[in-house]
């Protein structure tokens, strides 16, 4: 099965009122984990790389694991999607390596750091849709700023999004789904005490537009154990909260369909492998600490699918192609 369109899992995600997680990926492993949790539940999945991650892989390493990912499972919908694009031009080069979803963070200037105005954010947007739906590609936008930074994205500033200014954007713009600020923030650092989400911005765009998809960002919940186990072995990370899954639950409810992980899988990695690291000291085979890594993220998106409601919807529907996307557009 090829690449799905990203439309098309968010649009099948609304019809069936749940959420599919858009997981972070960088190497082999992640890949793996993820793919053998959506295959063990059954699940529709976003796989998605940031520009860090393209950096990362060479672009073309990222190309190929996630051609692999779809040969071993033929039977789940895949979208690979590219996380803050910055402009026109990382946009038109992840449609070019194969993605068939990209994300352009107009919120923010090409720096990734300075706000725009919504004229601005406007432009950009228009003009990667313009681009992107000609190839049958899903796009992304972000009104509004989030807290936090995370690969090298993020003003630092929070500017929840004003639902009236939302839902113009999405109609001037024409994107297929829309990040919003409502409260999240990116990376591991996020909350000192149990944050309160602002839900009913997702509410008012829901009730005017009711299937738009809808998109939480910086929505790790940092689990208290994954922050233990670093810490237990060795690792010195400050104690923080996340995003409560309660939260992420509720949002589905009133209209999210795509909810990013990044950080999570991130930890659960460094845990295990210090765990065995620090357990088996003499241990030198990769494959050994790379294998519990592997595990670790597996066991944490396996959570998230059931959680988020992803489980057993992978055969729901008959995936489209790029092609079909593209006379649907025009
Ligand atoms: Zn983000």
């Amino acid at each position: 099965m090829p690449v799905v369109p990203m439309k098309q899992i968010l649009d099948e995600a609304a019809k069936g009122a749940y959420g599919v997680g858009a997981f972070n990926v960088n190497n082999m492993e992640q890949i793996q984990g993820i793919m053998r949790a959506a295959s063990e539940t059954g699940s529709p999945v976003i796989i998605q790389a940031s520009r860090g991650a393209l950096k990362y892989t060479n672009m073309v390493y990222i190309k190929h694991l996630v051609q692999a990912a779809l040969e071993e499972n033929p039977d789940i919908p895949l979208a690979l999607h590219l996380d803050h694009g910055n402009s026109l031009q990382t946009c038109k080069e992840a449609i070019e390596l194969g993605f068939s979803s990209v994300m352009i963070d107009g919120s923010l200037k090409e720096d990734s750091k300075t706000p725009t105005t919504f004229e601005q954010n406007l432009e950009v947007t228009k003009s990667v849709v313009d681009y992107a739906h000609r190839y049958g590609v899903t796009v992304e936008g972000e009104l509004g700023t989030l807290g936090g930074i995370e690969d090298g994205v993020g003003s630092g500033q929070v500017k929840l999004t004003d639902p009236q200014e939302a839902i113009k954007f999405i109609e001037l713009s024409g994107v297929d789904a829309l990040a919003l600020a409502i409260g999240t923030s990116h990376g591991a650092y996020k909350f000192k005490a149990k944050p309160e989400l602002a839900l009913d911005i997702i509410s008012s765009i829901s009730e005017k537009l009711p299937d738009f998809p809808l998109v939480m960002h910086g929505s790790s919940s940092v689990p208290q154990e994954l922050i233990d186990i670093i810490n237990r072995y060795g690792g010195k990370l400050q104690s923080t909260m996340g995003v409560p899954m309660e939260s992420i639950q509720e949002g589905i409810k009133r209209g999210i369909r795509k909810i990013n992980v990044d950080t999570d899988g991130r930890l659960a990695m460094t845990g295990a492998v210090r765990k065995v690291l620090t357990q088996t000291p003499d241990v030198f085979d990769p494959r050994k600490y790379f294998g519990a890594a592997r595990q670790a993220v597996y066991e944490v998106v396996k959570g998230k699918m059931q959680d988020f409601g992803t489980a057993g919807h992978a055969g729901d529907y008959q995936p489209l192609t790029l092609e079909d996307m593209k006379k649907y557009y025009s």
